[in-house]
């Protein structure tokens, strides 16, 4: 079956009570038992939920995988994901990314004896320095927030299989529709499912997939025993949300390589990162492991001084100042006091990224209509 009648279909069950096409919201916590130890398969809504169940097939069908997890939200799953670790264990993670991730492996995680590496991964040799025998696990984001980094993840899921550490990618920026890293090679695959895949801008989520069934028992005890499960209402908005992700990457992605060209021709731009460019330096591999090049870019101005910067971001119309991404509507936003600001600056400026960058979540409106807007705010 193609991905676009599977993505539609995933998880889809007529409900056994009614036949209802659409899984209903299960809003309950708890499930009677016909006599003590007899269920239905369900017990406590903190273990099995049937709009939850639903929800974990269709991600699971979306990464190739066989199994799916629903947390409360992205960093709920990466919760769940290092708490597989034990204190003394190393972390190798890409030095530029998502800034939540960063806060919760240097201000949560470190705490407990964990230590994180972070690790410039566009060049996959880097990593040999930092691995080693307690090397457990290999955090990958790609492409990266806000640079729009590449990472060759069937390059780095080698180097983890060599050495028996778990390599697990945040796949946000990129969707399943855009890219698959089970499909090369990674041990989980991790999502913020508030993004790109529930699409709306109207949820917090997170998900993970895999295959392997003995870590799927492992990461299933961690969700029902730390708690981090997301409510019915919730999961089945993401649900419903799924159901059109290949529509709506089709136009972020027509729409992201109009902007990103018109942006780069604009005289006031001074650099546009986009990954779709042929001279991006990650262009070959993106091109090799993503099917499109999605609607995430970022700029910078040739007038770099805070106020032309913040002006910019003060004066667009359509796109909304707003951190964020991923949604039916296009945002701007400014990582250094926005989306990043968790990261010392000091950090920033050594991984590149400047305090003048200017990131956009590119929509699915009419691109006319954005690029209108971007010219009169830039001015
Ligand atoms: C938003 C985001 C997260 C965190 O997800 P939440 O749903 O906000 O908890 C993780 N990684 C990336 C790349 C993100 O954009």
């Amino acid at each position: 079956m193609k991905l676009a009648t599977k993505i539609i279909h995933a998880g889809m069950e007529p409900d056994p009570s009614t036949g209802a096409i659409m899984t209903p919201i299960y809003q309950t916590s708890t499930y009677v038992q016909s006599a003590p130890g007899q269920n239905k398969g369900y017990e406590y809504a903190r273990s099995q939920n049937p709009t939850r169940k639903a929800l974990e097939e269709a991600f699971a069908v979306l990464e190739n995988a066989k199994f799916g997890l629903s947390f409360s939200s992205g960093v709920a799953a990466t919760d769940a994901v290092i708490k597989l670790l034990n204190p003394g264990d190393e972390v190798i993670a890409s030095n530029d990314m998502y800034g939540g991730s960063y806060r919760l492996f240097s201000k949560v995680f470190e705490r407990f004896g964990i230590k994180f590496h972070y690790v410039n991964m566009q060049d996959v040799n880097n990593l040999t320095n930092y691995i080693n025998a307690n090397t457990k696990l290999i955090w990958v984001e790609t492409p990266t927030n806000p640079l729009m980094n590449i990472t060759d993840i069937e390059a780095v899921a080698a180097i983890a299989k060599q050495h028996k550490a778990l390599l697990c990618v945040d796949n946000t920026f990129a969707s399943p529709y855009l890219q698959t890293p089970l499909d090369l090679g990674a041990d989980i695959v991790m999502h913020s499912a508030t993004k790109y895949l529930g699409g709306h801008s109207d949820v917090i989520h997170g998900c993970l997939m895999l295959n392997d069934q003995e870590l799927r028992d492992q990461l299933y005890f961690l969700q029902k025993t730390c708690g981090a499960v997301p409510g019915p209402q919730d999961c089945f908005l993401v649900l419903r949300g799924i159901k059109t992700l290949h529509v709506r990457m089709e136009r972020h992605c027509e729409n992201g390589e109009k902007v990103a060209y018109f942006l780069r021709n604009h005289p006031k731009v001074e650099k546009v990162y986009w990954c779709g460019f042929d001279d991006h330096p990650g262009f070959a591999v993106a091109k090799k492991q993503m099917r499109g090049f999605g609607g995430m870019m970022s700029f910078t101005l040739k007038d770099e001084s805070v106020d032309n910067v913040t002006r910019v971001l003060s004066s667009t119309k359509v796109f909304a100042l707003a951190e964020s991404l991923g949604g039916i509507e296009s945002l701007i936003n400014h990582p250094a006091t926005m989306t990043h600001a968790s990261i010392p600056r000091e950090e920033r400026i050594k991984n590149g990224l400047p305090d003048s960058l200017i990131r956009l979540s590119v929509g699915i409106e009419d691109a006319d209509d954005l690029m209108e807007d971007l010219d009169q705010a830039i001015g």
